[in-house]
């Protein structure tokens, strides 16, 4: 979607692959840059604020956001559900913000059937042990939900054909500054 000016940016790739250290990387390089705050059924992490990392709400309460369409895209992941709220969405696209989803794969490519001007950016990491080393060394979760993140993002992995651009975290400045970089050639429509 774009307003005047406005631009939607989603940022995707496997979990664990830094999406969350370069989009707060961001904020410093680039201005008009505002965030959209998912939904989710996952309960909070320690230090997670209701409203700031996400809104965690009830089944009954998405539930209830699907039904109403007041989602632009949502997914099922590793035993939650995550989804994006569309009204602060549309109105910061039509200020002419730049908004950015940090989203996994599934929601990405239901913002490009329903948003084709969108800009989709994949990031990967520079070798998939990366991946299971940076889950491990976040060390919040179990085993399990390790093991199912890990399988969740092999399948991930296989998507990035369908996105604008894919970028390697090989390195967090200089990935981030090359994200930086496309989002603000997206912005001056090149
Ligand atoms: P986490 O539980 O680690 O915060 O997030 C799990 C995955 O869900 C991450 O890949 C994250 O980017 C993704 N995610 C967060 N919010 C949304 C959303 O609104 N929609 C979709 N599709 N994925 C999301």
């Amino acid at each position: 979607m774009s307003g005047p000016g406005g631009l939607v940016v989603v940022l995707s790739g496997p979990s664990g692959v830094g999406k969350g250290s370069v989009h707060a990387g961001l904020h410093g390089l680039l201005d008009g840059l505002e965030t959209s705050v998912s939904a989710t059924t996952r309960a909070p992490r320690p230090g997670e604020r209701d409203g700031v990392a996400y809104h965690f709400v009830d089944d009954a309460t998405f539930d209830r956001m699907i039904a109403t369409d007041a989602l632009l895209e949502w997914a099922a992941y590793a035993g939650n559900r995550y989804g994006t709220p569309r009204a602060p969405l549309e109105d910061a696209v039509a200020r002419g913000r730049t908004v950015l989803l940090e989203i996994e794969v599934q929601g990405a490519l239901q913002v490009r059937a329903r948003l084709p001007e969108a800009l989709l950016l994949f990031l990967v990491p520079p070798a998939f042990d990366e991946l299971e080393r940076r889950l491990r060394d976040r060390a919040t979760e179990s085993e399990a939900t390790i093991q199912a993140r890990l399988e969740v993002a092999r399948g991930e992995m296989a998507a990035q054909d369908d996105f604008d651009h894919v970028v390697v975290n090989d390195d967090l400045d200089r990935c981030t500054a090359e994200v930086a970089a496309l989002i603000d050639r997206a912005r001056s429509g090149l």
